[in-house]
């Protein structure tokens, strides 16, 4: 990757972890779960409001932890909302395979973009549950399960 590419994504990530979007408790979210990453200390509060028709109306995120766990649910928040539960799950099984180092790109629609900037942290392997934790916690919100911890 080029040099100031790389500087763009990093600005783009502080970006969020400073500015975090979608940083709130819908009052009308009908699934959430709370995620923990031990190795870090980052928590996170990921609500999500569906709809009848699998539809994520809406997709709102509370926690404390370090950047890239900040800026990744911010980003998550943005890319999942009006999107179908099937197709969040299959955009976050995309995501891992980047940040785990198994795929060099991947199609993901509008949503590439985003992830992306995210898949720099490869080279980080303590920091890929910081960056999938948010992920974690929303398939668990799907699953109505309450607790997910990377560990
Ligand atoms: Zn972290």
């Amino acid at each position: 990757m080029l040099d100031d590419l790389r500087e763009l994504y990093q600005e783009v990530i502080l970006d969020h972890s400073k500015r975090p979007r979608n940083f709130r408790h819908p009052e009308d979210a009908n699934h959430e779960a709370h995620g923990y990453n031990p190795l870090c200390g980052d928590t996170v509060n990921v609500y999500l409001k569906m709809g009848h028709n699998g539809l994520i109306e809406d997709a709102a995120f509370e926690g404390k932890g370090c950047a890239i766990s900040l800026a990744s649910a911010s980003m998550m928040t943005e890319i999942i909302k009006g999107k179908t539960e099937t197709e969040a799950r299959d955009i976050f099984t995309g995501f891992q395979k980047l940040v785990k180092g198994e795929e060099e790109f991947i199609d993901a629609g509008d949503a590439t973009d985003k992830l992306m900037m995210l898949a720099g942290v490869k080279e980080f392997p303590m920091r890929v549950k910081c960056a999938t934790l948010a992920w974690h916690a929303m398939t668990s919100a799907m699953d109505n399960e309450e607790e997910v911890s990377t560990e």
